[in-house]
């Protein structure tokens, strides 16, 4: 299958290609992911995600199209939601620093797809430096929790994909820059030997992965995440226990 910016999202392309967001979704909850890839469970972007959307439309010179195309960005009186007020304040901060400007000035929301653990996988790269860098763009609340976001996990499966495609071994970059009331940006490394430990994590759980994707193992439901409990049956249950922990 081959992979356009028009179909890249689409649900062909979930269901034939592995990426590292359905990977983290089967972490997270394996019935959830799979509801995902066949169409019937849905989530609407939260407005966090549409933040970082429209900052990334920016970089991609799509931004007037993305305003068009997402109505909740404005009020009712057709003004920009503080949130996407904020959006722009970030941009125009970015705009002004030469070092984060550079390692956003690859090739914009280049696509790969290559073959890693017996299973198809499918990337699509923010800035994409050919023989220089990867670098992903996120817009943050802090940096303190950055880490918590596990991007190792997408630097080690974007830095072997680009080198399964004949690209050689890219070293992950994050430029990330923050919500805060004044924004802080920095550029942060992700180290080799932690990517080097997040891709042998993914190796460990494909297995599991793909025979779930494909039909052969059931999934398990984590039982506490929104479609979780979108499908679950009443029960009965102790009210003393709701006091424990
Ligand atoms: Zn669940």
């Amino acid at each position: 299958m081959h992979l356009t910016q028009d179909n890249y999202y689409g649900q062909a392309a979930n269901e034939h290609y592995f990426s590292v967001s359905q990977y983290k979704d089967f972490m997270k909850c394996e019935a959830a992911a799979l509801a995902r890839i066949r169409g019937e469970y849905n989530p609407p972007p939260t407005r966090a995600m549409l933040v970082g959307s429209f900052v990334d439309s920016y970089f991609e010179g799509t931004l007037e199209a993305f305003k068009r195309g997402n109505p909740v960005v404005f009020t009712r009186r057709k003004e920009l939601r503080a949130e996407f007020r904020k959006a722009d304040e970030i941009i125009s901060r970015v705009k002004k620093d030469p070092l984060f400007m550079q390692f956003m000035s690859g090739e914009k929301q280049k696509i790969l797809t290559f073959g890693m653990f017996g299973a198809p996988w499918k990337m699509k790269m923010d800035s994409f430096s050919e023989g220089i860098c990867i670098t992903d763009l996120k817009v943050v609340a802090n940096f303190r929790n950055l880490p918590l976001w596990r991007y190792d996990l997408q630097g080690a499966v974007y830095q072997k994909g680009a080198e399964i495609c004949g690209y050689g071994q890219l070293p992950f970059y994050l430029a990330a820059v923050t919500k805060e009331r004044i924004p802080d940006l920095d550029i942060f490394q992700i180290p080799q030997a932690t990517l080097d430990m997040a891709l042998q994590e993914v190796g460990r759980n494909m297995p599991r992965f793909i025979a779930v994707k494909n039909g052969s193992e059931k999934p398990d439901c984590c039982g506490v995440c929104d479609y979780c409990k979108s499908v679950k049956r009443a029960g009965i249950r102790n009210y003393n226990t709701l006091l424990e922990g």
